[in-house]
Parts: structure tokens; sequence; C-alpha cells
């Protein structure tokens, strides 16, 4: 750190990406992408003149993509905004609503807490019970913003709308998050209570299910007030937000329902797969509504086992928190790559 870096930061501690080698040497099961392409409408549609148009800023409305979500929510444009990743969208929640503090769990996606301290943002983190689902009692009557991935992030585990509608509804003077990642592999989105609900932001990302990881795009919806006030911090901070190619690209994933389900349902059924034939090797895996599983071995260390499936081509992540650090956390790739997973790891426990 710098002599010149700001000493309000010097805490900062930055999120640590999951490993992205440049290389494309490894089956790569350790950042939850998806394993296919992205809809061919998407690809198809950056055409040599949407590349020129590359001298020209992009959208600040990004009115294509907020309306295809708008379209496939049945909800209105205003009720939606569209963020570089969903990482973006977090990082105006916790600029524009966490001045009274945030409260999330204590296994969850890692970035809640870097935003925290990047926006000077008190937190607390909530353990979650014992077999990792969320308890929903210390969060009711909170004085702070609540934040839930659902499904959980590292744990993958849903936790059914009615009980998101208590944490919602139990104290109307708080926002609620609700990041919905990995909800298209399992869950029922909260989206549906925002024209209830004027405290609750449900903020999705075309990362996952729409294939769309290294294109940045996320969005959020809720009420308009809530959404003018994320403008706001948008506008404030960079108002051209996503790039021409990737509006272009999300705005066409977004409309392809067909192959969107069909990609779905096909990780769907390959998670099924990859929890049986880990529990038939001895694992005990958390019941996952994502894409990816979280397993644990009692013949060997989480760590153990990232490293020698690394030394053998096959990256998954570990975490060295310590409520989860026996697990690692595999990505569902295709039916072939779970094979080769397989295959691995009978050669490091001998089986
Ligand atoms: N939320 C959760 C729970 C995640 O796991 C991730 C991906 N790591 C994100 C948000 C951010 O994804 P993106 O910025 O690619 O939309």
């Amino acid at each position: 750190m710098s002599e010149y870096f700001n000493k309000n930061l010097s805490a900062l501690k930055p999120y640590t990406p999951g490993e992205q080698p440049q290389d494309m040497r490894y089956i790569k099961l350790n950042t939850n992408e998806n394993p296919y392409f992205p809809s061919k409408y998407a690809v198809n549609a950056v055409t040599q003149s949407e590349i020129q148009n590359l001298r020209l800023y992009s959208d600040p409305t990004c009115g294509g993509v907020a309306g295809a979500v708008a379209r496939f929510y049945g909800i209105d444009n205003e009720n939606v905004i569209v963020t570089n990743g969903s990482d973006e969208a977090l990082a105006f929640c916790f600029a524009a609503f966490g001045e009274n503090g945030a409260a999330f769990p204590d296994v969850t996606y890692g970035f809640y807490k870097v935003f925290a301290s990047l926006f000077n943002v008190n937190y607390n983190e909530i353990p979650l019970n014992e077999d990792f689902t969320i308890d929903i009692f210390p969060y009711l009557n909170s004085k702070s913003m609540a934040v839930i991935a659902n499904p959980n992030a590292q744990t993958g585990i849903y936790m059914p709308l009615n009980e998101v509608e208590k944490l919602i509804s139990s104290n109307k003077n708080r926002v609620v998050i609700v990041d919905e990642a990995y909800v298209d592999f399992g869950g029922e989105s909260a989206v549906k209570l925002i024209k209830k609900y004027n405290n609750l932001v449900v903020v999705q990302t075309f990362s996952k299910s729409r294939s769309l990881a290294g294109a940045r795009v996320g969005f959020a919806m809720a009420c308009k007030e809530l959404i003018a006030d994320l403008n706001r911090v948008k506008f404030s901070f960079n108002p051209y937000n996503v790039n021409r190619l990737s509006l272009v690209l999300a705005a066409k994933a977004m409309s392809d329902k067909e192959y969107f389900n069909e990609c779905v349902d096909r990780i769907v059924c390959s998670r099924e797969r990859l929890i049986n034939l880990l529990n038939g090797l001895g694992f005990s895996t958390l019941p996952s509504s994502a894409n990816f599983v979280m397993a644990k071995s009692g013949k060997i260390g989480g760590e153990q086992l990232y490293l020698q499936l690394k030394s053998k081509g096959v990256l998954v992540r570990h975490f060295s928190d310590e409520r989860i650090k026996d697990f690692v956390r595999i990505t569902v790739g295709t039916d072939e790559e779970i094979d080769i997973l397989i295959e691995k790891i009978k050669e490091i426990l001998n089986l």
C-alpha cells in the first residue's frame, strides 16, 4: 500500500476471484460458469456493424436489455437496472442502502463483506444453522439492510419463497437484497414480490444460466423508487456502465427462452448425476439448487483434494473459511467433464 492510499480504506481486504487460467489447460469447475455456449441468437447478433458502432458510447439506460428482462418477468422497464455484472448491482445496493449497516450470513458470497468495507457499511455476519440453512429469526426486525443469496452461495441451499417473504415483510423500514445469481437452477424468484413490497431488490445475472460470464452483465429488479435510487448511484459513477456488445448479447440471450430452458435442464440433470456419483464415492454433499455442489470426503481434506485435482488438470474451488474448509465446491460441467472429475477423484482416493 502506498503512502497515498486512502487511510479510511487501509483495512480493505479485496475479493479474491477464483482462478482464471488463461491457457485453458484445465477442466474448469471452479467459478460456476455455464459449460454450454451462449445462445446462437446472441452470438450471431454481434455483427460487423455492431462492432463498428463501438465508436459510439453505449445506451446509458441499457434499454434493450431492461426491456428484454421486463418482458421475461412481466414487469416494467422502470423496474429494472442493468449493470456490469451483478457485482456492480450489489455494489450500487451497498452504496445506496447501506447507511444503517448490513446483515448477511457467515457463509455466503464473499463479496458482501468487501462491498461493506469499501462503502463504509457496518456489517453483521449471522451464522447459518448447523445444517447450513439460513436462520431468518435474527434478521427479523433488524435495523440494517439484509443481504441474502438465494440459493445461497457456497452452500447452494435454497430458502423457500415464503421464508424470504417473512424476511421482507418483517421490517418495511429497511431494504432486503435477494441475490438470485443461481435461482434459475432450482429456485423460485422473489421478483413476483416487487409489486407487493417497496423494500425488496432482486439481483440476477447473465453469468450463470445464460452463459455470459465474460460479457459482464447483471441486473436488479425492484419498485421504481428503489431503481431510481440505484440509478442515482450509477449515474454518479459510470453512466455507460455496460458496453455495446454485451448489451447486444444480453438482450438476445434473455429472449431465447427455449435455449435457456434447455441449458438449465441439462445442468440440473448433470447436477443430480454428479451428486449421486459423489455420494457413491462416500462424499457427503449439501442439497444444491444451484449449478454447483459442495462436497466433503471423510478421506481427504478439502484443500488437499483441491490441490490434487488441480495437479491432475481439474480445477475446483476450495475456501479456507472454518465452516466450509473440509469441502470443495464443484461447478456442474458437462457429463463428460464430470466423468473425468470422478475418474480423478477415484485415482486420488485409490478407489
Ligand atoms: N452473486 C453471487 C452469489 C455469486 O456467486 C456471483 C458470482 N461469483 C455474483 C453474485 C456475481 O456474478 P456476476 O458479477 O458475474 O454477475
